[in-house]
């Protein structure tokens, strides 16, 4: 494979701040295989360049994410439990926001999990995933209006949405900044955004297994929020997860399309010192990779009492929701 000179400077303009000048901060994926990232000077937003191929990415998810899986995806209770869980903390970081009758838009439904958690709650939520076997699994075993689409084709009426939410998505897109600025026809006027993303200053997992070909760009709480300001919102509430891995950005819907130069004053050289520091051996030293194995050990024996292998996925869910009610 061809292999670009480190030093020059990379093929796409920043996506946050139209620059082009960044620099190398990692050359290799998860996996030990060539994927170089690159940070932004200006801003200091991270990034693949050059970009994997269709195929590549294609591969990748066909590995870890079973994209081309055609038939609808048949989970066992024990993954519905897990995601489950993971839309109930999706909901409740929505819950601040939420005004009763609320129309949500999942972005990247997934599963459709969050969808399910929040109709349960009351709220008319709706939503549309690539991953045509998530979206008819979403559909038909979970009956929740969850369409296969891409974001591009998603024919969404303007300005019917009072929230849309985009969680673990926009990392894996092309542009973000386009997807987040499209999101505003979608919403009513002050209508709300939410994207979560991980975190790229994380040091709660092995520095290489952040960098993976499904991942096209890695943020911090500075570049998100500008990438908001940027696509025509601004920023409501900011929070990084208890173990910092993830980060959640929720914005209003301004009435200028958008603001800011998505320049971040100082970013590059936080960003870029936090890289070069997060080191094995230093990962190795840190508390995380002792917290980890006990805090998953306690999970797991959370999830054998409350599943049952052949329990139907409704079951489980509902279950999951009754017990974050009480
Ligand atoms: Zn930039």
């Amino acid at each position: 494979m061809h292999k670009p000179n480190a030093a020059a400077q990379c093929s796409i303009p920043c996506n946050l701040c139209g620059s082009t000048d960044a620099e190398q901060v990692r050359s290799k994926d998860r996996h030990g295989e060539y994927l170089r990232s690159v940070i932004c000077r200006r801003c200091g937003l991270v990034w693949t360049d050059p970009r994997p191929t269709p195929e590549q990415v294609r591969e990748f998810y066909g590995h870890e994410y079973r994209l081309d899986y055609k038939q609808t995806y048949q989970p066992k209770a024990k993954q519905t439990y897990r995601s489950g869980k993971v839309a109930v903390d999706r909901f409740r970081r929505l819950q601040p926001v939420l005004e009763p009758g609320f129309r949500v838009l999942d972005v990247g439904a997934g599963s459709g999990e969050v969808v399910y958690v929040l109709r349960a709650m009351g709220y008319d939520a709706s939503g549309f995933e690539p991953n045509e076997g998530y979206a008819r699994y979403a559909a038909e075993v979970l009956g929740l209006p969850v369409r296969q689409r891409f974001w591009q084709d998603a024919a969404i009426s303007p300005e019917s949405q009072d929230l849309v939410t985009m969680f673990h998505t926009v990392e894996h897109l092309e542009s973000p900044f386009d997807v987040m600025r499209h999101a505003r026809q979608w919403l009513r006027p002050q209508g709300l955004l939410l994207v979560e993303v991980p975190n790229v200053e994380a040091v709660c997992q092995q520095p290489h297994t952040q960098f993976h070909r499904g991942h096209l760009y890695h943020f911090n709480l500075a570049t998100m929020e500008a990438m908001h300001q940027r696509a025509g919102y601004s920023v409501v509430s900011s929070s990084t997860s208890p173990d910092g891995g993830n980060i959640t950005v929720i914005s209003r819907k301004t009435d200028a399309p958008h603001s800011g130069a998505g320049e971040v004053p100082g970013n590059y050289e936080r960003v870029a010192s936090i890289l070069r520091r997060h080191t094995a051996l230093r990962h190795l030293f840190s508390r995380y990779p002792f917290i980890r194995p006990f805090s998953k050990l306690a999970a797991r024996l959370e999830e054998q009492r409350s599943v049952q292998s052949h329990r139907p996925a409704k079951e489980v869910l509902d279950a999951l929701i009754s017990d974050a009610l009480q």
